[in-house]
């Protein structure tokens, strides 16, 4: 079984983009090539201005190339709740801008002839459970609100038992990397620059410009778009959105006779059910995503155990011929409920955000591309005001916001004193990761296979929490703001912008 994302298989040549080496001077610079920093630089590139977009890896080796690909009008936070929330006004717009960046997705595809395999095809939310039939209901009857051709159905494209499903046409499904790696190549015919392998270690904001650092090149930029899912370095959005991972598992089925859909089961935990191509048109993929936790904070610290849910709960309701991929993805859940999309502080002037999609972000990253490009010239945009960051939303924020940071104090309170998981490096055995305390110091120490030891500080760089290990990915990951790491503490995503201490053992000191 490959634990890569599907659609790092589906690329016919992966163009690679250099490293930056030298420095710049420009009007924009976009900080990470997943859908909302390579939206935001189509939208750009006719303003006249100089613009780079640079990525800390590879163009959407972030969650956008980890996505399951499907594109929709509804979210995960449901529009009665929005309305609830905020008011029918704002929930109607979510929708309307949702709508329009599907749309305008179609018809980028169609412009520059990007063959990713967009093809329109229903939405479906279903419930076996009678406690859950009122929220397919109250969601009926707010998508009708929101003008969009919802529908009480009996024909679910499952074999599953249900009390109540609705469906909406004319959604979607593309392949996600072939739709950026098209982006990126209409960019670059016209002339805009494309950095892989880059990193930003840090961005500072002056009056009229901004100075970012890469560990190779210093780069000036008048504007500078943050398009890295969460803000990296310090942001006070990071007390308004919360990481979270999920897990998704991509198999055959044995009929090969696949739900043309995406399909919600809304019992809990949630899944998204979706079929797709990998080898053409024809849908000869089943992907399963959901059983989403914490980052870091996996039930009894087993997330091997988490994607094993994914796995029964696709062999239950399927007959799978083979599950030939699986993988687990970072998202961000807004306290709110709605993405953070606008300046990066009330303090800001040039440097730019967007955030907390939760796993609608294909097309909040869509809307979020437009609206950043839009900004930064200084063009009104409708939807500005309802995901502008600095809103302030108390009623709709308390209950979220008061749990969640509770939750990372906690880690904090529980961390600091003990937690030490091993006091003796034998006691890790091939596979494990734990943490030691040495002299006073907190090190995050991983056996690998071949009986190697790897240890580096297990307090995370971004602010100070104590990572916990991943036994699916083999990663450290901060339980407090998601930033994650790997074995020898390289930043594999997150808004950690350093990586973790490496402590090599001396020759000899080495315990076996
Ligand atoms: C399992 C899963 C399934 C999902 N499925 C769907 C779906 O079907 N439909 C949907 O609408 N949404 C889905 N989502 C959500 C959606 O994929 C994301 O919200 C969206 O892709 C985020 O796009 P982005 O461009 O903002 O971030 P990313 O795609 O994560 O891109 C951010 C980029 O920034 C770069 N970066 C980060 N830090 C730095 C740095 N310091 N220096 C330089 N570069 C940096 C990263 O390398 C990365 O490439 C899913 C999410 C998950 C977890």
């Amino acid at each position: 079984m490959n634990k890569q994302p599907v659609w790092l298989h589906t690329l016919d040549v992966q163009q690679k983009y250099p490293p930056l080496k030298t420095s710049l001077d420009i009007d924009i610079l976009i900080v990470g090539a997943g859908i909302t920093g390579l939206t935001a630089a189509i939208q750009l590139k006719q303003s006249n201005k100089s613009i780079a977009v640079i990525d800390a890896h590879t163009i959407g080796s972030g969650t956008t190339g980890s996505s399951t690909a499907n594109l929709y009008v509804p979210v995960q936070n449901y529009y009665h709740q929005i309305a609830a929330k905020f008011n029918w006004q704002v929930a109607s717009q979510v929708a309307q801008s949702r709508k329009a960046a599907i749309d305008y997705i179609e018809q980028l595809i169609s412009q520059y002839n990007i063959n990713c395999s967009f093809q329109r095809r229903p939405w479906y939310m279903f419930t076996k459970l009678p406690e859950n039939r009122l929220t397919i209901e109250r969601e009926f009857a707010a998508l009708t609100y929101c003008d969009m051709p919802v529908d009480f159905t009996h024909d679910l494209p499952l074999t599953k038992p249900f009390t109540k499903a609705i469906k909406l046409d004319n959604q979607a499904r593309f392949n996600p990397l072939r739709y950026l790696y098209g982006l990126a190549e209409v960019l670059v015919k016209n002339g805009e620059r494309i950095y892989e392998q880059t990193p930003i270690v840090s961005h500072k904001e002056y009056k009229d410009y901004c100075v970012i650092e890469t560990p190779t090149a210093t780069i000036k930029a008048r504007k500078l778009l943050l398009a890295t899912h969460i803000p990296v370095g310090f942001n006070f959005l990071q007390l308004k959105v919360y990481p979270y991972r999920s897990y998704a598992v991509a198999a055959r089925l044995a009929q090969d006779k696949y739900p043309n859909g995406v399909i919600w089961d809304i019992d809990s935990p949630h899944f998204s059910i979706s079929s797709h191509s990998i080898t053409g048109e024809a849908l000869d993929l089943l992907i399963l995503a959901g059983n989403h936790h914490k980052t870091g904070q996996a039930k009894h610290c087993c997330h091997k155990k988490q994607q094993q849910i994914v796995e029964a709960y696709l062999k239950t309701h399927f007959d799978v011929a083979s599950i030939d991929y699986e993988w687990s993805a970072q998202h961000y859940q807004s306290a709110d409920g709605l993405p953070y999309i606008g300046l990066a502080s009330r303090f800001s002037k040039n440097t730019y955000v967007a955030t907390g999609y939760a796993t609608d972000g294909l097309t909040y990253g869509t809307i979020a591309g437009i609206l950043l490009a839009d900004k930064v010239q200084a063009k009104v945009n409708p939807w500005a005001d309802i995901y502008k960051t600095t809103r302030f939303t108390p009623l709709a924020s308390a209950v979220k916001f008061t749990k969640e940071n509770l939750n990372v104090l906690t880690h904090y309170l529980a961390d600091y004193p003990g937690n030490v998981e091993s006091q003796d490096y034998l006691a890790i055995k091939p596979g494990e990761g734990k943490i030691i305390e040495e002299q006073g110091e907190k090190w995050a120490v991983h056996r690998d296979e071949n009986n190697q030891l790897h240890r580096v500080s297990a307090i995370c760089t971004h602010m100070k929490c104590l990572v916990k290990w991943n036994d699916a990915e083999k990663t450290w990951d901060c339980p407090c703001h998601g930033s994650r790491f790997t074995i020898d503490g390289e930043i594999i995503e997150g808004p950690a912008l350093t990586p973790l201490k490496k402590k090599l053992f001396h020759r000899g000191e080495e315990p076996v």
